[in-house]
């Protein structure tokens, strides 16, 4: 059986058809661009094959309540061309199958759920850090959806005294990504997140937020692993300062074996980037 997975990004929309098992057996990456321009092309590259069913990942808002009329929209988004637009009728209505419909996020915790590193919880959180920050959390084997999703990207921080910069965030004075997204500590220090590698306090104060956002993931969901993954999290140096620092905030208060194996407890993504696509293949699986 052959299964569509559609990973629909800001920037970019990676197509691949794979199988049950996670098995990727084509895949293609095509820029984002208008519908008119976009969506044509897409549904070319599903045609070619016989798909049993299709998921779709997709950047948001989106409404994923099967109640609501507007089901399968992207709904509110800055990307003017998609905002309000039924991404998944129009999939439905060109390829005749079902259609399985989430995040983002909530895909590539998914992915991380079927395929990676979370197989063996019930309850987890993928958190990815990159143009902008996005939390899928899943509890007791299920993607929480709630009365939207959640917008974990949005909490508000306490800032850093010393932290000077006003956030990055259009609707929020110091939240996550405000503060701690990629743009943020562009804006921050005026140079490529990548360019900063070295320059320690950049990553002392990224790793502060970050662990701030982490302590009250923990006390609200409690969950049993945390996955961060996104651009920034590829500097990897950030793994043990984000540790040690969410451990000093909890400061004793949970206590528990995982935060006491705390190197597996926040771990970066298993499935080398494929943890959104492949949680699209599973959205299409679960949609059948
Ligand atoms: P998106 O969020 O758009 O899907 P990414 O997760 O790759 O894409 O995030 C892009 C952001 O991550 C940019 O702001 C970029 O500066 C930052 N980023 C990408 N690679 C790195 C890196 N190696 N180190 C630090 N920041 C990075
Ligand atoms: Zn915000």
């Amino acid at each position: 059986m052959l299964l569509g997975a559609l990973e629909a990004g800001g920037t970019k929309m990676v197509c691949a058809v794979g199988k049950e098992d996670g098995t990727i057996v084509e895949r293609i990456s095509i820029p984002t661009e208008t519908p008119e321009i976009t969506m044509p092309k897409l549904i070319a590259f599903f045609k070619q094959f016989e798909l049993a069913a299709l998921g779709i990942g997709t950047f948001g808002p989106a409404d994923l309540n099967p109640q609501s009329k507007t089901y399968g929209f992207i709904t509110t988004t800055p990307k003017l061309a998609w905002k309000n637009y039924d991404i998944m009728g129009e999939f439905k209505k060109a390829l005749g199958i079902p259609v399985g419909f989430d995040t983002d996020v909530n895909a590539a915790c998914l992915g991380e759920a079927a395929f990676g590193c979370m197989q063996d919880v019930n309850n987890g959180i993928y958190i990815t850090i990159g143009t902008g920050v996005g939390v899928g959390v899943m509890v007791e084997k299920q993607l929480l959806h709630g009365m939207l999703h959640p917008e974990g990207g949005h909490i508000l921080l306490a800032k850093n005294p010393s932290d000077t910069y006003n956030g990055c965030c259009p609707y929020h004075d110091s939240c996550l990504e405000g503060l701690a997204a990629g743009p943020a500590i562009e804006g921050r220090y005026g140079k490529k997140a990548f360019e900063l590698t070295d320059i320690p306090e950049v990553w002392e104060l990224e790793a502060e937020y970050i662990a701030k956002a982490l302590v009250n993931y923990i006390l609200i969901l409690s969950p049993e692993r945390i996955v961060l993954g996104g651009g920034v999290m590829h500097q990897e140096h950030l793994f043990p300062l984000i540790r040690k620092k969410t451990l000093a905030l909890l400061n004793g208060y949970v206590n528990t074996k995982q935060l006491a194996d705390i190197d597996t407890y926040i771990v970066p993504p298993s499935l080398n980037d494929n943890q959104g696509i492949l949680g699209c293949l599973k959205l299409a699986l679960n949609a059948l």
